[in-house]
């Protein structure tokens, strides 16, 4: 075994990391335990992991219920493939996922990664109209800001300029953009769901159906907006028939304080996608939902199939940790920590709002954003943040907390304060 020198080094020379370099390879630490919401270094020190683990760790690292039923398959089955076989932990998922999930939801294809979830939802739109004859309808309809994947065909979707897909953008797919809902969460303006309207009159002959983050853009800047336009845009894809997908893998599973961010808004989509918190984090799974008819029409046309099947679709061990982790949500009371931990965020993260450099603080359910005026150097802040005990690391403007369900008002405290403190630069 390497010491923790020669692993960085080794790692430093030989190892590709998220949006990294190898010349000048962002800053990057060994972890070697996590439990609850601590993630133990190499060194022995402790962090608070203030953002979920990139918004997947949703009751806490290493939770016992999660990891028992992982190995319990793990002894039994760790993989079979899913073509031609089923098995009890996928079934069983299947039916904690329906239940939970707005009520048209009615089929489930489950795939490794949230983007590729995202190519298999836009596969769907486009099956579903190329089974009616309808080839034309072949594009999508988002908003400014969204975040769907890194993947070519999740890029396509919020790739334009100045987004973190723009150096792709000449092998994008044209697809259609509409000004971004305005922000605030109490905040609706009919003159955006006016653009929206727009380019449907224009366009809806082509567009097989809108995409977009229900009420918390997330990789876009954090940014909240209000479920009345999500409301009104359901009724204008049913107005000039164009599907509704709905990306909730940052949103889904209580993160923004309700089930679903869908929710909020009292509507069900045709299509949804989710990933990130659907394993509690514990382990990579995706899975696209989809409304009774959208499966019969794509199966009744030709090709008669839904063309897509990955190797390790419905991964035994993971549907194992993913129905843990839905079993999780009827144990304990997360509405009242996320809601409590909305108060802390609000409470503690709000009053940076008067600092010269801040731009906006923005909180919803257990998400709190401070956007600064001026992008960071995400680097150099998450250094500090390591230095005060916390994990925190900042994108572009914004600097945000994204903690554990499980997390006490003391361990919030200490992230705020750091928040504060790093912010305040003192
Ligand atoms: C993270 C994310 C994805 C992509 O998921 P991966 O598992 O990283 O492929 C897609 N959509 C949204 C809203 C996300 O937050």
């Amino acid at each position: 075994m390497m010491n923790a020198a020669d692993l960085t080094k080794f790692d430093r020379e030989h190892v590709w990391h998220p949006y990294s370099g190898t010349v000048n390879p962002r800053y990057c630490i060994e972890a070697v335990s996590a439990e609850g919401v601590e993630i133990t270094l190499a060194d022995g020190r402790k962090l608070i992991d203030g953002i979920s683990s990139w918004w997947t760790m949703a009751h806490g690292h290493r939770h016992p219920k999660i990891v028992e039923a992982m190995k319990r398959q793990l002894e039994v089955m760790p993989h079979v493939m899913f073509g031609g076989f089923t098995h009890a932990p996928a079934v069983e998922l299947t039916e904690k996922l329906l239940k939970l999930a707005p009520e048209k939801m009615h089929w489930v294809f489950y795939s490794d990664s949230g983007s590729v979830a995202v190519e298999v939802a836009m596969k769907m739109a486009l099956q579903y109209f190329y089974a009616q004859g309808k080839r034309e309808k072949c594009k999508f309809l988002s908003v400014e800001h969204t975040y769907h994947g890194d993947t070519f065909g999740t890029m396509a979707l919020g790739g334009g300029a100045g987004s973190m897909h723009e150096y792709f953008s000449y092998l994008l797919t044209p697809h259609f953009t509409a000004k971004a809902p305005s922000l605030g969460f109490d905040n609706f303006q009919p003159g955006d769901i006016e653009d929206m309207r727009r380019i449907m009159e224009q366009h809806s002959g082509e567009i097989a159906a809108v995409i977009l983050e229900p009420v918390l853009q997330g990789a876009g800047g954090m940014r909240i907006y209000s479920p009345e336009y999500l409301r009104q845009l359901k009724k204008l894809c049913e107005e000039f028939g164009i599907l509704l997908i709905l990306d909730e893998i940052a949103t889904g599973f209580g993160r923004t304080g309700e089930m679903f961010a869908a929710d909020y808004a009292g509507i069900s989509p045709d299509i949804m996608c989710v990933g990130k918190g659907l394993t509690g984090g514990h382990i990579t799974l995706a899975a696209t939902l989809a409304a009774d008819e959208i499966g019969r029409v794509i199966s009744g046309g030709d090709p008669g199939a839904l063309m897509h099947g990955p190797t390790f679709m419905a991964n035994p061990v993971a549907c194992a940790a993913a129905n843990a982790s839905m079993e999780l949500f009827g144990e304990y009371d997360w509405r009242s920590n996320v809601k409590a931990i909305e108060k802390q965020l609000r409470c503690e993260l709000e009053p940076l709002r008067k600092e010269a450099g801040v731009a906006d603080v923005r909180v919803l359910g257990a998400v709190g954003a401070v956007e600064l005026k001026n992008a960071v150097n995400a680097d150099e802040y998450t250094r500090k943040f390591v230095e005060l005990g916390c994990w925190v690391r900042p994108f572009g403007k914004v600097v945000y907390l994204m903690p554990p369900f499980v997390i006490t008002e003391s361990q919030l405290g200490k992230l705020t304060w750091a928040v504060n403190k790093v912010i305040r630069g003192n």
